[in-house]
């Protein structure tokens, strides 16, 4: 059961209350480029990306938050570290949050201008903690960034926070290594109503990095933990949309477009099917049906196994069924198998 945190709103996008969990992702063109940072807004748009973030790390920066935003539909987060100068600017220009960690930015007077701005502009403020970037004597307390290293991070950043009665928060508590992370969101969830913006930082790579994100977010959004998430990968952004959304869609948490299913394969598979599994999914990509759809290796067992799928296919020797709910439709021949079930799909409503 999914704990009610908080409401905040970003733009008009909200995180917490009994919102839906939003799919955000951060540019990774310079933002001073604004021609190509808007182009890749626009692309990630395209593919879901409801919240986006830009690096502000200068003053050009900053200023070119304002004309970014002209040209976007989605709202914008500054990415800012250290300069509380930047933080007032690109508010200012319009930001609809920015993340900043105000135990990082010095004296109070900095940060009670920082959160007095925001307050009265209504733009909330992440706090982001990571791992690889704690407080010098919170690392000597506990060695190494484990998860109450971060949460206790993040309870001093809050307070900070409080302290200028600023409660517009959203909190993160990244860490590359996934039961550190899981483990510190569970601890902060149980003691705070602070909606939680979840990733896992560093993840790596296209696979690498959706395998350590499908775990270790995966595993929170089951438990009813996070209101908005990130997938980081060292990719193009729009696969991290793709890779969030793939996320929401395996836990059953959002509908989008068609579920693939295919079997492993075995003894009684006489067909291609890894092959024409890779190319029903290559074809599926574009469908927009909120449909179950199954490639099975036999018709043995195929149909039987993959019954609550809405429709799919099992191999037999040179051709293959159709079945839909378990039930045979058509047989056709091995090379037209992909064809027929695609123009299946398309009748469907
Ligand atoms: S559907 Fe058929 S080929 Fe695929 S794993 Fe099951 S028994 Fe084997």
């Amino acid at each position: 059961m999914k704990k009610v945190k908080r409401c905040i709103s970003v733009g008009n996008v909200k995180i917490g209350g009994n919102y839906p969990i939003s799919i955000q992702s951060m540019t990774n063109t310079d933002t001073r480029d604004i021609l190509s940072t808007v182009s890749q807004i626009l692309r990630l748009e395209q593919a879901g990306c409801e919240i986006v973030r830009v690096a502000v790390l200068d003053m050009e920066a900053a200023g070119a938050v304002g004309k970014i935003k002209q040209h976007i539909h989605i709202p914008l987060v500054a990415d800012i570290h250290f300069d509380y100068t930047l933080a007032l600017e690109c508010m200012k220009k319009g930001a609809d949050k920015i993340r900043i960690n105000p135990g990082n930015i010095g004296d109070k007077t900095r940060v009670r201008q920082v959160a007095d701005m925001a307050k009265a502009r209504g733009i909330p403020i992440r706090i982001g903690v990571n791992g690889g970037s704690l407080e010098k004597d919170i690392l000597q307390k506990y060695k190494k960034p484990t998860a109450d290293a971060l949460v206790e991070s993040a309870l001093r950043h809050i307070s900070i926070l409080d302290e200028c009665n600023f409660s517009d928060i959203v909190v993160s508590l990244k860490a590359s290594n996934v039961p550190t992370m899981i483990e510190a969101y569970r601890k902060l969830d149980k003691i705070s109503d602070f909606p939680l913006h979840l990733g896992v930082t560093e993840a790596g790579t296209q696979r690498g990095g959706l395998l350590k994100s499908a775990i270790g977010i995966g595993s929170l959004l089951n438990d009813g933990i996070g209101d908005t998430i990130r997938v980081s990968l060292t990719a193009d952004p729009v696969e991290e949309i793709k890779a969030a959304k793939d996320i929401l869609k395996v836990l059953g948490i959002r509908k989008s477009g068609v579920e693939l299913i295919s079997c492993p394969t075995c003894g009684r598979c006489r067909i291609n099917l890894i092959q024409i599994a890779e190319e029903v999914e290559k074809r599926l990509a574009e469908v927009d049906k909120n449909i179950k759809v199954a490639v099975m290796g036999c018709a043995v067992n195929g149909p039987g196994e993959a019954k609550d799928a809405d429709i799919g296919i099992a191999g037999g020797i040179g051709e293959g069924l159709i079945f839909r709910h378990g039930e045979i439709l058509k047989k056709v021949a091995e090379d037209r198998i992909v064809d027929e079930l695609i123009a299946e799909i398309e009748k469907m409503e």
